[in-house]
């Protein structure tokens, strides 16, 4: 089922959903079942898995110079999709980037999708590869997540890359997209990130999530600023609760969003990573309560390989 027809069906009861990461190349996939198993008890109607594109490494060779690598670290998104569907029967979303892919390869990527009765998917441009400061789409790939959409849009309609193609089969894919209540890190302004996010819509997408937040005004300032420009589409919050100590300084440099003085004073205090984790869930259920008390529709968690505290806030919330 789409994600649309799951949020119309719960007719305004507030939904459970979460993200998960393929594991390290390597790793055997129960590690991602016993992540979601503990959460299945909160039916979610759809569970998200990310995307990550390859990236260089550098290596050390026996004489000492350094050699560089193109690896990809968490490969596996759509198996991993195909099984989740498979084995807990309930909607799995794959990321597609426009990065690492040029237009060939998201039309094979999305024929594998539509084979396996994969009909959500969530399309972002993805971020610079890590030795760049800007990013770079392949020769033949796709710049922005709205030409990533026209083209998922067009093979919905049944036209294929290959004009000749006759009686095609047309796919049926609803399409989520990334909306950034602080705004994406690249936009010169909230308002210019609002405007191309509408595009995004226009060309086709259907709902919106955001990217994670640890104030709720900031949410809802965004979601008033949306509608305010017409855009009409559900707008699902992402959440995600402080882990570690660590995520203090990495949460706002790597996501470009600010941490509420309170949240940061109250992780301060914290002696080891327990606590933290403690004061993290707390203040996420403090914020999905406020959320489900204003109607929105799904609460979206950002589990990162860990299930332990989503688990926490979930028995609290729903
Ligand atoms: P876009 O919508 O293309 O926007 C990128 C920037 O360009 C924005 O600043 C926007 O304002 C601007 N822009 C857009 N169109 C134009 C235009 N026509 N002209 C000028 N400027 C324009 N990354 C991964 O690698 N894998 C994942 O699985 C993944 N999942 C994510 C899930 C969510 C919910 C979120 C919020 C992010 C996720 N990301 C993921 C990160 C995402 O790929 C990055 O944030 C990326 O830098 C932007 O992606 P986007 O789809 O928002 O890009």
């Amino acid at each position: 089922m789409k994600v649309t027809e799951h949020i119309e069906k719960a007719n305004g009861k507030t939904l459970f959903s979460f993200e998960i990461l393929p594991p390290l190349k390597g790793q055997h996939i129960q590690s991602i079942f016993d992540n979601i198993d503990p959460l299945m008890e909160f039916n979610p109607p759809f569970i998200d898995v990310t995307y990550h594109r390859e990236e260089y490494v550098y290596k050390e060779m026996e004489n000492g110079l350094l050699q560089k690598q193109l690896v990809r670290k968490r490969p596996g998104t759509v198996g991993i999709c195909a099984a989740i569907q498979n084995k807990y029967e309930v909607d799995a979303i794959p990321h597609i980037l426009c990065g690492g892919f040029t237009k060939e390869d998201t039309e094979n990527f999305l024929i594998d999708l539509d084979f396996l009765g994969i009909n959500n998917v969530m399309a972002l441009r993805g971020d610079p590869v890590k030795s760049e400061i800007y990013f770079k789409a392949e020769k033949e790939g796709h710049h922005y997540a709205s030409e990533l959409v026209t083209q998922i849009q067009q093979l919905n309609e049944g036209y294929y890359l290959d004009e000749a193609l006759l009686n095609t089969n047309k796919t049926d894919f609803c399409v989520g997209v990334a909306g950034y209540p602080e705004k994406h890190l690249e936009a010169p302004s909230l308002d210019s990130d609002i405007h191309f996010l509408k595009k995004k819509i226009k060309k086709g997408a259907a709902y919106i999530v955001t990217q994670m937040f640890f104030d709720n005004e900031k949410y809802f300032e965004f979601v008033e600023k949306c509608r305010a420009s017409g855009i009409t589409a559900p707008i699902i919050p992402g959440l995600k609760p402080i882990a570690t100590m660590k995520q203090l300084n990495l949460i706002p440099h790597r996501f470009n969003v600010d941490l509420p003085e309170e949240l940061i004073k109250e992780v301060i205090k914290c002696t080891d990573n327990n606590q933290v984790s403690k004061v993290g869930i707390e203040w996420c259920i403090a914020q999905s309560k406020q959320l489900k008390a204003a109607g929105i529709p799904v609460l979206h968690y950002y589990s990162m390989g860990r299930s332990d505290n989503i688990k926490a806030i979930a028995t609290e919330v729903f």
